[in-house]
């Protein structure tokens, strides 16, 4: 009979590798570890095929999912790690996989990783929640479209997740349903109990999966329409006249341009409709 948990590779268990470099887990850098192997296989197998691309990871911390990615066959992943405390784990992991681990110390907000990557890109992530949304959002918002990466297969906040996925009308619509649904396809492929993790967390996480759309649905200035997110759900129970009075002094005129009622509230709005406001707003 084959037995119930099966090895993903010969290195050690993670407990293991925890207790070995004292990677005792940090709030302030948000560190919920996944230790079971056989579910970071399964979060890695939820990116699609890896065989033909690189993978970029943001966080890979002890280096559970960053296994998982090289067992699922990733070309190559690029890790970009904070906590130095993590590196000598993560060489272990390179060690035993020559030419397939790059290892970056850093912060992820301030490391450009396109120079050590080859398209086509995926990335997957157990993201830091304090860092989350801000990556997510540049990832969809570059200037020039379509972006480096092929799909992002991110860990979230079970909550932050429905927010990627709401519905205009839903009291989870938001900026990031938006830009989100601007220029990606997206879904939730898995949900997590907070057992999940070491430390356990307060609340339930979630995978989203996000594949580039080969353009935006509708076109619009990601800097504007990003903008006028911002501002009209900062203020969502406000009407979009008042909401959004910061942005042009003739607000109201360039709501009835794009089609939409100034009384509105931002809620209410399709997506199709911020992107002609924000090409209203451009003129
Ligand atoms: N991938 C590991 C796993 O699934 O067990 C760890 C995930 S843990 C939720 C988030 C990881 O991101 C931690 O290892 C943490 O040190 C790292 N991290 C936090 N802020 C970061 C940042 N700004 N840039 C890069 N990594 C960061």
């Amino acid at each position: 009979m084959a037995p119930a948990v099966s090895a993903i590779d010969d290195l050690r268990p993670l407990r293991e590798v925890i207790a070995a470099h004292g990677l005792r887990a940090k709030k302030s850098l948000g560190q919920n570890f996944l230790l079971d192997l056989n579910l970071t296989a399964k979060i890695a197998r939820q990116a699609g095929d890896l065989t033909a691309c690189d993978v970029l990871e943001i966080g890979p911390g002890p280096g559970g999912l960053t296994r998982g990615l090289l067992a699922e066959g990733a070309r190559k992943v690029l890790a970009v790690e904070k906590d130095v405390r993590c590196l000598p784990a993560l060489e272990e992991i390179a060690a035993a996989h020559p030419g397939r681990l790059q290892v970056v110390q850093g912060d992820a907000l301030r490391i450009d990783p396109l120079a050590h990557l080859t398209p086509p890109v995926r990335v997957v992530a157990n993201l830091p929640y304090n860092v989350g949304t801000e990556l997510l959002v540049r990832w969809l918002t570059p200037s020039d479209w379509p972006p480096f990466w092929q799909s992002l297969t991110l860990m979230f906040q079970r909550e932050v997740a429905q927010r990627i996925v709401a519905e205009p009308g839903s009291k989870a619509y938001g900026r990031l349903a938006v830009l989100a649904r601007w220029r990606a396809d997206a879904q939730i492929v898995m949900d997590l109990p907070p057992e999940a993790f070491t430390p356990p967390p307060k609340v339930s996480s979630a995978v989203i999966h996000l594949t580039a759309l080969p353009e935006p649905r509708y076109p619009a200035d990601p800097e504007v329409l990003q903008r006028v997110t911002a501002a009209a759900f900062n203020q969502r129970r406000k009407m979009l006249r008042a909401a959004l009075r910061g942005l042009a002094p003739n607000i109201v005129a360039v709501l009835q341009e794009a089609g939409i009622d100034p009384t509105a509230r931002a809620e209410t709005v399709s997506l199709e409709g911020f992107c002609a406001l924000a090409r209203a707003l451009a003129r």
